[in-house]
């Protein structure tokens, strides 16, 4: 499938979850098993060839396709989570939200500092959440190859937060 035919898989939500925001729906494209297939090769397409250790999925949406991308690369996945959710060891990671700020965390022992990484999420918007999930990586001592998300928000320029310069994302809006 080409990237118009994938995006038809993304609905659009108006006032969702808030009045004004048009929020990107990725249920459809979750739901058929060929854009799915679709979608996880696109997602990869750029790392084929750059010895991916670990995929790491942003909690939530970023588990579903996380997944899928590391059994592609032959590749361990990493969950990041949202606070007190993961056992054991943690390393914490303090962000900002439009309003207040929310933490990401990651087991300790998960990565080691040999990791090549790729980070995913299905939605890059301000980018604050990518960036946290950077400095999170950056402190367990691995190295962070790049970034693939299935949609880039461009209007809210997140990619300028990011200081890896490999942002690839399969739909821009
Ligand atoms: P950021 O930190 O870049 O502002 O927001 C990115 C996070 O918000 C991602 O984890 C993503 O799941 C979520 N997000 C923001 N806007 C949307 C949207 O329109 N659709 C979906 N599915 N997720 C969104």
């Amino acid at each position: 499938m080409n990237n118009t035919t994938l995006s038809k898989f993304i609905k659009d939500i108006p006032n969702f979850p808030k009045e004004g925001i048009v929020f990107k729906d990725i249920s459809p494209l979750l739901a058929s098993k060929e854009a799915r297939e679709s979608m996880t090769q696109s997602l990869i397409a750029p790392y084929k060839d750059k010895n991916i250790d670990v995929v790491i999925g942003i909690e939530s949406r970023g588990f579903l396709f996380g997944m899928l991308m590391a059994d592609a690369l032959n590749a361990k996945f990493v969950m990041m989570r949202k606070p007190g959710k993961l056992p054991g060891e943690i390393i914490s990671q303090e962000y900002q939200l439009e309003y207040g700020t929310d933490t990401l965390e990651i087991q300790k022992d998960s990565l080691s500092s040999r990791d090549n990484v790729l980070i995913h999420d299905d939605v890059l918007a301000t980018g604050g959440t990518a960036a946290a999930a950077l400095s999170l990586v950056e402190q367990t001592g691995a190295t962070t190859v790049g970034y693939s998300f299935i949609i880039e928000l461009d209007f809210l320029k997140g990619k300028d937060l990011l200081k890896n310069p490999n942002v690839h994302s399969i739909l821009h809006y």
